[in-house]
């Protein structure tokens, strides 16, 4: 990408991917669940990862909440495979989700960061 999306770019991305069930799934005996909630939204978020030699191959999510936290959740999903756990712990919030949500409200802000922290604090302890 070269030049910066603008916000209704961003949003027209995010619904997009709020609406496609493409990593809205349950995982067959993920490696790694991590549930989190955002109570500023109410958003509830559970992540499940496949990790195989330290090595994301499947991530999904499932759970309830906003249009923001389930295109984030989406958003990150397909971001992170193929990433290695170092890359996760060593990346921000903001990276791990492909987009800089500072442009939005700190309402949304929390939403889009829900599932990135989420992922951070499932691997933090490997
Ligand atoms: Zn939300």
């Amino acid at each position: 990408m070269n030049q910066r999306p603008t916000l209704e770019e961003l949003m027209d991305l995010i619904v997009e991917h709020a609406e496609s069930q493409e990593h809205f799934h349950q995982l067959d005996n993920p490696t790694y669940v991590k549930r989190g909630l955002n109570p500023h939204c109410g958003d509830e978020i559970e992540l499940q990862l496949i990790v195989e030699e330290r090595i994301v191959t499947e991530a999904s999510y499932r759970g309830t909440g906003c249009l923001m936290s389930r295109g984030a959740a989406s958003l990150l999903c397909e971001r992170i495979i193929g990433q290695s756990i170092d890359e996760i712990k060593n990346h921000e919030t903001s990276v791990l989700v492909g987009f800089d949500s500072s442009g939005f409200s700190i309402h949304r802000q929390f939403c889009a960061r829900l599932a990135a922290s989420i992922l951070k604090e499932a691997v933090s302890q490997s």
